[in-house]
């Protein structure tokens, strides 16, 4: 494992770094907190001669409340998240997801952007913030797009951040009365095999509305449109899972068969559907 050569620059505007990735193409990355980009480049996976360091961009650093939702900079690291009093306060499901990810030394480094822009399969936040409604806008030359989660991750390491363009922030909506959110994860190794989101709401002990987002098992994370509606509709916790099991799609790989993933996802569906009722039944 070796390092080849290369330049760091470091733009203090996300007009900085446009010019700097108009200058210098395909030979340049965007770079933030390394845990990936360092990793590949190590592997011999991909080899560049300029890393655009975005750390200084002040705006990809924002974490803060802006009319209801949480804003998280592209920038913005998962220690910063996990410790932030807003979202311990506001949205502490993110908080416990976050303090799951990977270790202390990855989440110190390690940024929102840079997990959801790298897109491995095997992630924590796109489950999550997929069932959490959220949206990611995405600054280029020619102003911001909102993305919403259920179109940002396309593939394994493919997103809709199109060339040129920079992940500016992550939005997440608050949860509405009555809601609670749960999330779960199996880990073999480091990257996590499975992970389960649920949201569900009450209105007067009914169930009114469910969201379960399922990842790191297949190509994307996807939500369950069938275990939703029966979720919702207060079917038996056994049918839930039931339905979970056949509607997923994973892939085999080093976590396992697709059989005994769907078997996993079944157990966790069931498990963070079980929580998050229990905690919108105290709310
Ligand atoms: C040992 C280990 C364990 C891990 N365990 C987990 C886990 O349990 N769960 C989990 O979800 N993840 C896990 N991860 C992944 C971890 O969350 C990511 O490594 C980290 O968040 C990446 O952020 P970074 O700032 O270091 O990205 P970098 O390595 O700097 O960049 C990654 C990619 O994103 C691009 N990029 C970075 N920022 C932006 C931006 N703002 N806009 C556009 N493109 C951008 C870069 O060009 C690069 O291609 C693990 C990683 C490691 C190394």
């Amino acid at each position: 494992m070796r390092l080849t050569p290369f330049e760091i620059h470091t733009p203090s505007s996300l007009a900085e770094a446009a010019a700097l990735m108009e200058r210098l193409g395909d030979d340049a990355v965007l770079y933030a907190g390394g845990t990936e980009l360092l990793l590949v480049m190590k592997l011999g996976f991909a080899e560049y001669d300029h890393l655009i360091d975005i750390k200084g961009i002040a705006e990809l650093h924002r974490l803060e409340v802006e009319a209801g939702e949480l804003v998280i900079g592209g920038c913005v690291t998962h220690r910063e998240i996990e410790r932030s009093p807003a979202v311990q306060g506001g949205w502490p499901q993110i908080a416990a997801m976050i303090r799951g990810v990977a270790n202390v030394r990855v989440r110190n480094a390690g940024t929102l952007g840079g997990n959801l822009a790298f897109a491995d399969p095997h992630s924590d936040p796109a489950t999550f913030l997929l069932a959490a409604d959220a949206r990611v806008d995405v600054w280029g030359p020619a102003g911001v797009r909102s993305v919403p989660m259920a179109g940002f991750v396309l593939g394994p390491y493919a997103t809709a951040v199109r060339e040129g363009e920079v992940i500016l922030a992550v939005r997440v909506p608050p949860l509405p009365a009555g809601a609670a959110m749960a999330h779960r994860k199996i880990s073999f190794h480091e990257r996590p095999a499975v992970t389960v989101t649920c949201m569900v709401r009450r209105d007067n002990g009914a169930v009114t509305d469910a969201r379960i987002a399922v990842g790191s098992v297949g190509l994307a994370p996807a939500r369950l449109a069938e275990a939703e509606r029966a979720l919702a509709g207060g079917a038996p916790a056994e049918r839930v899972e039931a339905l979970a099991r056949e509607e997923c799609a994973p892939t085999e790989d080093a976590n396992g068969a697709e059989d005994y993933k769907r078997h996993l996802v079944g157990v966790l569906v069931r498990r963070t559907a079980d929580e998050a009722l229990l905690r919108a039944g105290a709310a």
